[in-house]
């Protein structure tokens, strides 16, 4: 089990910079996770950790001892990658016990672990097979299973279930957190899907165009996101964003016509700033005596045990999500409450817009 510390670290590829200067560190033990879109810098961040890419700038360490120039295979990691790179001459087993023999674990000690591992990842029946002989999602597991067999100090892991289908991706993702936990490594998980995030870490860190937007426990970054953009890419569906001017302290008008002031908890930026206001769906209440802005339904889906309903405001349509099936159609006429505690305001308009808390 190691520390893992980035420090200032960015990539540059040519002129795209892709990993700008970004800074945290993953404590031993600890499951952490980077989240964030498409591009956005999570697999070259990871795969500078790996050393599978230079470091352009910026210092990574390893419980406290840079490692910018020692090779992928002194660093004491195990790697499970999106695109495998599995031996396609070798067998499934081989691929798997491959780790363990090229640092000379007995041979006697091989088979039971090869065996254990192939079947919490799945791939039991295929152990005889080449990898060119696979579906893409057994590739992906035979890829995990050789990452985890050798009990990695430090175990990376890049979009890892993403050609599986969605039951073999939530009973895989609970199993490598198990491993993680049972032989006490220290995990990076890359990943654009919150979900898979939120189940699986202890901290997150949410990346976008290359920066680090901020980093935090699950809770943390839903109950306090820093700026627009993490409170929008955390949650589903998204946060609801309504554009809106300062009138005074703690009121904002919002930009659409015949709509109510409202008071917010937060003390606004100056008279006639622009900034957002934001609630997510599940806080919206549709009826009541506190709701003042009136809407009209547009649409209503049913997602298992909730509706998503999308209510249009003066123009911007609203998705609100709640448990209780009300009997609601397009067209409907609806007054909506947005309870103080759960409003979020954002200085500007764009995602950079800081939280105002
Ligand atoms: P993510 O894993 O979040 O999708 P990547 O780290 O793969 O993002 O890519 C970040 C940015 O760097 C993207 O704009 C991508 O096109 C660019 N990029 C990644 N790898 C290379 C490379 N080998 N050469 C040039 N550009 C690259
Ligand atoms: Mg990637």
């Amino acid at each position: 089990m190691k520390s893992v510390a980035l420090d200032n670290v960015s990539k540059s590829y040519g002129g795209v910079e892709a990993v700008k200067s970004i800074s945290f560190q993953v404590a031993k033990g600890e499951f952490m996770g980077i989240l964030g879109p498409s591009g956005c810098g999570k697999s070259s961040t990871l795969r500078m950790i790996a050393g599978l890419e230079d470091i352009t700038s910026g210092e990574l360490r390893f419980d406290g001892v840079v490692v910018n120039d020692l090779s992928p295979k002194d660093r004491g990691i195990g790697m499970g990658f999106e695109n495998y790179a599995l031996y396609q001459p070798l067998s499934v087993r081989q691929n798997i016990s491959f780790p363990l023999e090229a640092r000379g674990v007995p041979r006697a000690e091989i088979g039971p672990r090869v065996a254990k591992i192939a079947k919490l990842m799945e791939v039991e029946d295929v152990l005889d097979r080449r990898p060119y002989e696979l579906s893409g999602g057994q590739q992906q597991r035979v890829s995990l299973a050789r990452a985890l067999v050798r009990d990695p100090s430090v175990l990376l892991l890049d979009e890892p279930l993403s050609h599986m289908d969605r039951h073999a991706r939530v009973r895989l993702r609970a199993r490598i957190r198990h491993i993680h936990d049972a032989i006490g490594a220290t995990s990076i998980y890359v990943t654009h899907d919150q979900e898979e995030a939120v189940a699986l870490c202890d901290r997150v860190a949410v990346m976008n165009f290359g920066d680090l937007q901020q980093i935090g426990t699950v809770e943390e970054l839903w109950l306090k996101p820093r700026n627009r953009f993490v409170a929008g890419f955390l949650g589903q569906p998204a946060m609801n964003f309504l554009p809106a001017v300062v009138h005074d302290g703690h009121r904002l008008r919002f930009d659409i016509e015949g709509q109510p002031m409202m008071t917010v908890r937060q003390a606004l930026p100056g008279r006639g700033k622009q900034v957002t206001f934001g609630i997510r769906p599940e806080h919206i209440r549709i009826g009541g005596n506190d709701a003042t802005m009136p809407g009209r339904v547009v649409l209503v889906e049913m997602e298992g045990d909730v509706d998503v309903i999308t209510i249009d405001v003066g123009g911007v349509e609203l998705k609100t999500r709640s448990g209780t099936h009300r009997s609601m159609a397009p067209g409907d006429a609806v007054m909506l409450a947005f309870p103080e505690v759960s409003q979020h305001v954002f200085d500007g308009e764009d995602d950079a817009a800081p939280a105002l808390n």
